[in-house]
């Protein structure tokens, strides 16, 4: 990641000291930067002021210390309630909070009402990958603010900008946690069905980590289908894709299993079957997942 070049952005504030601004806090740290610190609760940014962090008394003398704040915290509500009506103006606040597409593009509007300039980010990996090299984060918002500061957000991730609208970087990030969220659930209910039948984590991680690099080549082999509105079945018919989800459906209620989520993606294969698309490929669950079609 980069270090230090020049002198007049050599200082740098982070609000919220949860596992992610505490690892953002200390990267800078870490590259030489002179980092102000303030969280709601106290107590968390023992180690970071042991290592030369100051520790502001609010956020008013948090975001006065820095040209740059950036911002850790559960959701972009929290901002509000954390900066109140400290006086932004000539300041910068990058949000690296995650959120919905509509309340980053709300709180860019806060924010410029207030003199402040407005980054939006998601970050890609947890704490433990921030200042890693391989880490990302998408940050959207106006273009010169972000080159301007672009060298200090790449301390803690290699930034992927996504353009003017202080919405896309969120639903960028919220489009790769839809794929997280989703199978890290379905982590936690294969192991549920392990557990059921005498199986530990371990037992199960061999074959997980083969299924988790597979589905890079399932993204590469559908997108340009999709995208090209392909949805031939000659390979994975959607028919055969429903009665696979039946087994599995099957196997976590023989199991004594909880089959709520597994449900649910039943009844959406199911859908797809009545609807007509049984010889076509599962793809065309995309149509009936979209409402507006
Ligand atoms: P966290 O443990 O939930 O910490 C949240 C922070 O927000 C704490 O500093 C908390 O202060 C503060 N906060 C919550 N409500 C507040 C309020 N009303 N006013 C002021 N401060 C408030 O979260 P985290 O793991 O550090 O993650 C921070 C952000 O990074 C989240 O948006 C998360 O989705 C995102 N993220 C996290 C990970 C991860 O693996 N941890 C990975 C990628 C992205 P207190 O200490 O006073 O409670």
């Amino acid at each position: 990641m980069n270090q230090l070049s020049t002198a007049w952005d050599t200082t740098v504030t982070v609000v919220g000291l949860g596992p992610m601004g505490r690892a953002m806090a200390a990267a800078y740290l870490d590259a030489g930067y002179g980092v102000t610190v303030w969280n709601r609760s106290a107590g968390k940014d023992t180690d970071l002021v042991a290592r030369g962090a100051r520790r502001a008394g609010s956020t008013a003398e948090a975001v006065a210390a820095s040209r740059l704040t950036v911002l850790s915290l559960i959701d972009v509500e929290a901002m509000y309630t954390a900066l109140g009506d400290t006086d932004l103006g000539g300041r910068v606040l990058a949000n690296l909070s995650s959120d919905v597409p509509d309340k980053a593009r709300e709180a860019a509007r806060w924010a410029e009402a207030r003199g402040a300039s407005y980054l939006t980010g998601g970050v890609n990996v947890p704490p433990a990958g921030i200042g890693r090299e391989g880490s990302s984060a998408f940050v959207s918002g106006p273009a010169e603010v972000y080159e301007e500061h672009r060298a200090t957000l790449d301390v803690l991730a290699a930034t992927d900008y996504r353009g003017a609208d202080p919405g896309y970087a969120q639903l960028y990030y919220q489009l790769n946690m839809i794929l997280f969220w989703t199978a890290y659930t379905g982590w936690y209910q294969a192991l549920a069905v392990a557990r059921a039948n005498g199986l530990t984590a371990a037992d199960v991680l061999p074959y997980a980590g083969y299924t988790a690099d597979a589905m890079r080549g399932f993204y590469e082999h559908s997108a340009p289908r999709i995208d090209g509105g392909e949805h031939d079945g000659t390979d994975q018919r959607l028919a055969m894709c429903a009665a696979s989800v039946e087994h599995i459906l099957r196997t976590a209620a023989d199991s004594g299993v909880d089959t709520g989520i597994l449900a649910a993606h039943a009844d959406l294969y199911r859908r797809g079957v009545a609807a007509g698309f049984g010889a076509d490929s599962s793809s065309r669950l995309i149509q009936l997942l979209d409402t507006k079609e």
